[in-house]
């Protein structure tokens, strides 16, 4: 079993991101600005907020982070991106999800300037996905395809099972998957909570894509012998004797799967690291000069 590990992938795209910015900065060129919405004060959107901006600094672009009440309104919240699609300093940015439940997410992700919407939720930008066009691609299939690209992983003609369809990483990682190109042109199956038999159809999986939001829910048994696991997962589970008083855990268990499986993605180390790189990868794109 061999890692696919994440941070180490992400740190080598940030490297070289950062010489990209120095040459381009050197000849004249705009650093690129992100500017990340975050609206309340939950705990893990904060973490996660906090890393991506971090990482901008990293590697040499701008980075602003509006922090706004959790009572915002939507009215509010929706002025808040006219301004942002306005500003001319901002290259692209993101609106953290999830949102309080008095705002309508798909509003928003619709209010944002399909130039400026770095994390490829737009529906103008998931139909360019979806036709092969150049776009944003979402950030976190797309940094499980930079990783899979980045170790060589052969996906030409293999099973792909995708556990999960949501809007965010499923359903995009699935169109990703079955694309022409490399990696893709994999034969792609999309599981969900109405499939039947699923552990029959991950057994067949070459590779394993899982995105469920259950912690630890793959175990050996639904896994093949030999298979690439992807692992999307990320979840603070409870633990007294971690010093912060959880532990990150993801969809599969980590231990048995393991063992069994050609590659597999840790949780923490993971995908998590390769949403970031992805995300710094698309406001590289956004500078327009
Ligand atoms: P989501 O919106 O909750 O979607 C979960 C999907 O899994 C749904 O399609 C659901 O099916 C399916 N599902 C739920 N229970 C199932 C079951 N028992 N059997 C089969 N399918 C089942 O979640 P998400 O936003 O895609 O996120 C998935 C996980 O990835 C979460 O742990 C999240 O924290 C993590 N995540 C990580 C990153 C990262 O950067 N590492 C980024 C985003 C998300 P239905 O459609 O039928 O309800």
């Amino acid at each position: 079993m061999q890692l696919l590990d994440g941070k180490k992938t992400s740190q080598d795209i940030q490297l070289e991101l950062a010489d990209l910015v120095k040459a381009k900065v050197a000849k004249g060129g705009k650093s690129p600005h992100l500017a990340a919405v975050l609206v309340g004060e939950d705990g893990a959107s904060l973490t996660y907020v906090n890393a991506k901006v971090k990482a901008c600094e990293r590697v040499g672009f701008k980075s602003s982070l509006i922090k706004l009440s959790q009572s915002i309104s939507e009215e509010e919240l929706l002025e808040e991106i006219e301004a942002l699609n306005n500003n001319s300093d901002i290259d692209g940015f993101i609106v953290q999800l999830p949102l309080p439940k008095h705002i309508d997410e798909t509003k928003i992700t619709l209010a944002v300037d399909p130039t400026k919407d770095v994390d490829g939720f737009h529906p103008q930008n998931v139909g360019r996905m979806a036709l092969g066009l150049p776009t944003f691609l979402p950030a976190t299939p797309n940094g499980v395809i930079e990783l899979l690209k980045r170790y060589k992983i052969q996906t030409e003609g293999k099973n792909c099972v995708v556990v999960g369809r949501s809007n965010i990483v499923g359903s995009p990682m699935s169109i990703l998957m079955s694309r022409k190109g490399n990696p893709g042109n994999a034969t792609v199956t999309l599981v969900h909570s109405r499939t039947k038999n699923m552990s029959e159809i991950t057994k067949e999986a070459d590779i394993l894509i899982v995105a469920l939001g259950i912690p630890e829910f793959i175990n050996a048994d639904m896994v093949k012998e030999g298979a690439v696991v992807i692992d999307v997962g990320i979840h603070r589970v409870e633990d007294a004797t971690a010093k912060r008083g959880f532990r990150l855990k993801g969809d599969v268990k980590f231990e048995e799967v393991s063992s069994k499986c050609s590659f597999i993605t840790p949780v923490p180390g993971g995908v998590g690291p390769m949403t970031i790189a992805s995300l710094l990868m698309n406001t590289y794109q956004s500078v327009n000069d």
